[in-house]
């Protein structure tokens, strides 16, 4: 039987944020009414539909705007097109970089209709370059840009120009994060941030260092639906919204619905009862070791395990977990199951990672390893 239409499926690869299953996993509820997407309730005429996100990101992150596009590459593609076309943007050759899935950053910046100027080189790049590009009379430099490059790292002789430096150059600075780890602090956990977000960029203290505008994903470590966020100064927020391809890029009510509710979490410090991802990437070792112990069938070991925040996010950096291991390859029946199940399978035995596996699918994955013999 083939399965056409996409479904519900239990991640149990241990990549939390897995971009073949959909990266966070997050509910999107509303009913079918009208909405007030685009009205204003208290005046009772036409209303802006990014007004809530506007005011709850701002707040969130510390800017004076923002708004939500269909993902991180149409924020990058429109910020680059309102505040850049037809001029310059220096970018460091290390991190003129490809984002799984087609996202290189030369490309989306001809698509823009700004002109790439490459400074520095692969491995090393200093504000000085970035200074002389500005100075030439030929350059025309409208923006640096600056991206994080999330999937890997360069280490040995490097030297890369930070956020704070480059803030002291008189062009607007674009910062794309990335993931959309809200504050490298993590206020909203109860100890001190996880080893595995070393290094991750926070919004927060990416504006607080300097930058003009930020962008990030929906769906990474901001922990919600497929979107792109836009935060940063007011006059670039307010251009971005009045270039004729914020129509384009624009999503539903649905999505910008589910990003304030996101985003009112945040503001709350309610992540890791509402959203899934943090709550999955929250939980205790122990806590997944003795879900992965009570769901185990005898013929199974439970060992340790190391998952991965995924989605390109802190690559390299491993988040503590437990597995069930069973012999032999049982990939095929799992996922043949009416709600798939998708595992991995290493050295013979098949590996499900709790970790990524949301507490309420134990007992739907109990059932599917009962069904399995060895
Ligand atoms: C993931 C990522 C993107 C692409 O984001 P999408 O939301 O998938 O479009 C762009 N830039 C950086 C730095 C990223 O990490």
């Amino acid at each position: 039987m083939q399965r056409l239409l996409q479904s519900p499926a239990i991640n149990a690869t241990g990549v939390l944020l897995h971009t073949n299953l959909g990266r966070a996993p997050y509910a999107l509820q509303q009913p079918a009414h009208a909405s007030t997407v685009e009205f204003d309730v208290d005046r009772g005429e036409r209303g802006s539909r990014q007004r809530g996100v506007n005011a709850l990101i701002s707040r969130l992150v510390g800017t004076e705007a923002a708004m939500v596009v269909n993902n991180n590459a149409a924020a990058v593609l429109l910020v680059l097109a309102a505040v850049a076309a037809g001029r310059g943007v220096t970018v460091s050759r290390g991190e003129s970089v490809e984002i799984g899935g087609g996202f290189r950053v030369p490309e989306v910046l001809a698509q823009s209709g700004a002109r790439l100027i490459d400074v520095g080189t692969t491995n090393r790049t200093r504000l000085s370059d970035y200074r002389q590009a500005i100075q030439s009379t030929t350059a025309d430099v409208a923006a640096v840009l600056k991206v994080h490059p999330s999937n890997y790292r360069v280490t040995g002789f490097t030297e890369t120009t930070s956020t704070a430096q480059l803030a002291t150059l008189d062009v607007p600075l674009i910062v794309d994060i990335g993931s959309g780890l809200i504050d490298e602090t993590c206020p909203w956990l109860p100890g001190p941030p996880p080893a595995w977000l070393d290094g991750e960029p926070g919004a927060r203290q990416t504006i607080a260092e300097g930058a003009d505008v930020i962008t990030f994903s929906g769906d990474k470590l901001f922990g919600g639906p497929q979107a792109g966020i836009i935060a940063g100064r007011a006059q670039i927020v307010t251009a971005c919204m009045q270039h004729p391809l914020a129509r384009a890029l624009r999503p539903g009510g649905h999505i910008l619905a589910a990003v304030e509710a996101v985003a009112m979490s945040y503001l709350r410090r309610s992540v890791t009862v509402d959203l899934p991802f943090w709550q999955m990437a929250s939980a205790t070792l122990d806590d997944v070791w003795q879900r992965a112990a009570a769901i185990a069938p005898t013929w199974a070991r439970v060992v340790g395990s190391e998952a991965v925040a995924g989605a390109g996010s802190v690559p390299g950096l491993n988040i503590a977990s437990a597995a069930i291991e069973l012999p032999g390859d049982h990939l095929a029946a799992l996922r043949s199951r009416p709600l798939p199940i998708i595992a991995r399978v290493r050295d013979a035995a098949t590996v499900l990672d709790l970790r990524s596996v949301l507490p309420t699918d134990d007992a739907e994955v109990a059932v599917a390893l009962a069904a399995l013999t060895p």
